[in-house]
């Protein structure tokens, strides 16, 4: 089991993390897809709560790195409308959604799921989540920015995102049963590339304050 850190707060059990995907229209056009959101999971043991060393996936050649925002729920529940889902949201982190890029690939080509290409242990590097209560930004201000060996790769604004948090919390509770403890990754804007073993990734939201650094190989 994985504890995340709510700063002020302490530990939290980390629950299913969901991750949304195409929520950003230029990434998905640079994916050759539609900006049209969907929905996957990554196990709970994906995430790395502040980074480190994360081992090279198995069976994959080509990781790349997706920065994005990322949500704790403090309660969970179904059919949430818009308010209820934001009361939902305990705190906010930035986050890397990595992905064995090649296995997805093939997963797609062969009309299999995503669960190696997204899931694997270390997948889920995240910083610590700052309370809802604390954001001084709108959820359309907070900033976005991945760094490879201090090179800026991905820098982005959740204004370009299609749906917001709460709006993706309130899409989520549409199909789920979601749960106090749960983690949801909201999309990466455009920029998506590949990580070479030993680089020194970054991601950080200057809006929240919080960074997240780690090496893969
Ligand atoms: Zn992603």
């Amino acid at each position: 089991m994985i504890d995340v850190v709510l700063t002020g707060r302490g530990a939290v059990r980390a629950g299913t993390v969901y991750a949304i995907g195409r929520n950003y229209a230029a990434h998905a056009r640079e994916m050759g897809a539609e900006p049209d959101p969907v929905v996957f999971l990554k196990p709970a043991t994906s995430l790395v709560p502040g980074g480190g060393a994360i081992a090279w996936p198995k069976d994959s050649r080509l990781v790349h790195h997706e920065v994005e925002l990322v949500l704790l729920l403090g309660e969970g529940g179904q059919d949430l409308d818009r308010a209820a889902a934001e009361r939902a949201i305990a705190g906010v982190a930035v986050g890397v959604d990595l992905t064995a890029r090649d296995l997805q690939d093939e997963a797609k080509q062969k009309s299999w799921p995503w669960a190696r290409s997204k899931g694997f242990a270390g997948a889920a590097p995240v910083s610590a989540f700052v309370p809802r209560e604390a954001l001084r930004a709108g959820w359309d201000a907070l900033d976005l920015r991945l760094e490879v060996d201090g090179q800026v790769r991905q820098q982005g604004s959740s204004t370009a995102m299609i749906l917001d948090a709460p709006a993706v919390v309130q899409r989520l509770s549409r199909w789920f049963r979601l749960a106090p403890g749960d983690v949801v990754f909201t999309g990466t804007p455009e920029g998506v590339g590949p990580i070479e073993p030993g680089q020194r990734v970054a991601a950080r939201c200057v809006a929240l304050g919080v960074e997240v650094a780690f090496t893969l190989g």
